[in-house]
């Protein structure tokens, strides 16, 4: 409707920013500077593009907060949420079920890591891991008389795993998690694997990954009230686009075998596509016992997550006993609107061989990205797959952060909005995380944006 009354008319463009700034209240957002700029009023997508009111587009650069796969308006998923819509948009999953759930769920256990053989709906990815906290709870509860002390989880620093209670406890980033602590259950932390500002101060690869058997003793010293410890693989994306050296992943699944806890794999964000392969524990042949998935299980277009368990688990709540029961579920649980996307999602996969050209993508990405460090201020440039974090900083030879007021990272995202690229940073970090259906030329040309902008603010201040 919006996109049809845009063109050449200021109108409603500057009729909904105001009405946006008069009833809105939106995420993640400082509202007194957003009341101080102009928002940005998106009305359509088509591939990796969007649009906005005035009609100008814009390369979508974080895949819409880290979602869209095939990009935007794909066909066949169009056509599968019109089919279902029309056929039936609704109907609880408590106490009944349907074939887009049905279907989906056996999709999912055929592309999961072996072993993983329940799939439990939700709609976003903090729901999947609240989820999966209260799976991993429960499990040891019901499990044995001399499982009752396992309550607790252990977390890395700089985690991210939603905005739900639970979730925010298992987080590790203070200025999102720490104001809300009082409300939280206490969590233990081992150090993240962040290599550039090593807490350890050592150095990959000599360090022989460190940090792993210093988190190896905190598991030693809390397994026996440790539940589970989660955490993202490979990838801690909203702690920075961090990547964990090789290896660090299968010894957290190592060391959590051998101590007896469960290992909750947060793959909201790298899960689909995302680093190369559909779910990036696939890269060290690890197997969670509680697997988190959600924004890319439907192609960036609805909300729907899902966590999957072992059989083990799920067969520690079967019983006569009612209070074996899992006592979790939302009305829109397992939505079938959202399981016909996400069976399209899945589709696209098999029929565009997605995955099969991510190799030679991920190459150029990487080749493209290699300038970057001749920036001054680019300090790190990290890349997992399509997840891709450019630290900023200050001075490269002490590593200083830019103070958060200057927010540079927010500079580069309006100069590359101005340039025509949708991006949004993670403090200093700037992220990209293109689409994976993103063609070489148009990855090309977000780079390029990502590094005129980059240039065009530090090198200005
Ligand atoms: N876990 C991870 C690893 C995430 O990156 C995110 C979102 N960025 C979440 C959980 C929360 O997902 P949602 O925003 O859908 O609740």
């Amino acid at each position: 409707m919006w996109s049809r009354m845009k063109k050449g008319d200021r109108g409603p463009s500057e009729n909904l920013g105001s009405l946006d700034k008069k009833f809105l209240w939106h995420p993640f957002s400082q509202m007194s500077d957003w009341e101080a700029e102009e928002p940005l009023v998106i009305v359509g997508g088509e591939g990796v593009y969007l649009e906005d009111v005035q009609g100008k587009r814009y390369l979508d650069g974080v895949s819409s907060l880290w979602c869209n796969v095939h990009g935007h308006g794909h066909p066949l998923i169009v056509e599968a949420v019109s089919r279902q819509s029309q056929e039936l948009a609704h109907s609880t999953f408590l106490g009944l079920t349907h074939p887009s759930a049905i279907l989906l769920a056996e999709k999912l256990i055929g592309l999961a890591p072996e072993g993983l053989t329940r799939v439990f709906y939700s709609d976003s990815g903090a729901t999947a891991v609240e989820v999966a906290l209260k799976m991993a709870f429960q499990y040891w509860q019901q499990k044995s008389p001399q499982t009752r002390r396992k309550k607790n989880f252990i977390a890395l620093t700089q985690a991210y795993h939603g905005d739900t209670l639970g979730a925010v406890s298992v987080g590790g980033i203070d200025l999102f998690h720490e104001v809300y602590r009082p409300l939280l259950f206490h969590v233990q932390r081992a150090e993240a694997p962040y290599c550039y500002r090593c807490p350890f101060e050592k150095t990959y690869p000599e360090c022989e990954i460190f940090c792993a058997g210093e988190m190896e003793e905190v598991v030693r010293q809390h397994a026996g009230e440790t539940a589970a410890f989660i955490l993202e693989p490979i990838v801690q994306g909203a702690g920075g686009m961090i990547n964990a050296p090789p290896g660090f992943l299968s010894r957290v699944r190592k060391i959590c075998d051998e101590f007896e806890i469960l290992l909750i794999a947060d793959e909201v964000a790298t899960g689909f596509g995302r680093t190369g392969k559909m779910f990036a524990c696939e890269h060290e042949g690890v197997r969670p016992d509680l697997l988190c998935l959600a924004k890319g299980v439907t192609g960036g277009t609805l909300p729907l997550a899902a966590t999957l368990a072992t059989e083990e688990i799920y067969s520690a709540f079967l019983g006569p006993r009612e209070s074996k029961t899992f006592f979790h579920g939302h009305t829109y649980t397992g939505n079938p609107i959202a399981c016909a996307a996400a069976l399209a999602n899945l589709e696209i996969f098999e029929r565009q061989r997605t995955l099969e050209k991510m190799p030679e993508k991920i190459e150029l990405l990487c080749r493209e990205l290699k300038p970057f460090l001749d920036l001054r201020h680019v300090g790190n440039v990290r890349q997992a797959g399509f997840m891709v974090g450019i630290e900023l900083v200050l001075d490269r030879a002490s590593k200083s952060p830019y103070p958060g007021e200057g927010r540079i990272g927010h500079q580069v995202t309006l100069e590359a909005r101005r340039r025509g690229l949708i991006t949004r940073p993670l403090g200093n970090v700037i992220v990209l995380l293109p689409p994976l259906s993103t063609s070489p030329r148009e990855l090309q040309e977000m780079v390029r944006i990502t590094y005129e902008s980059i240039r065009a603010v530090t090198e200005s201040a």
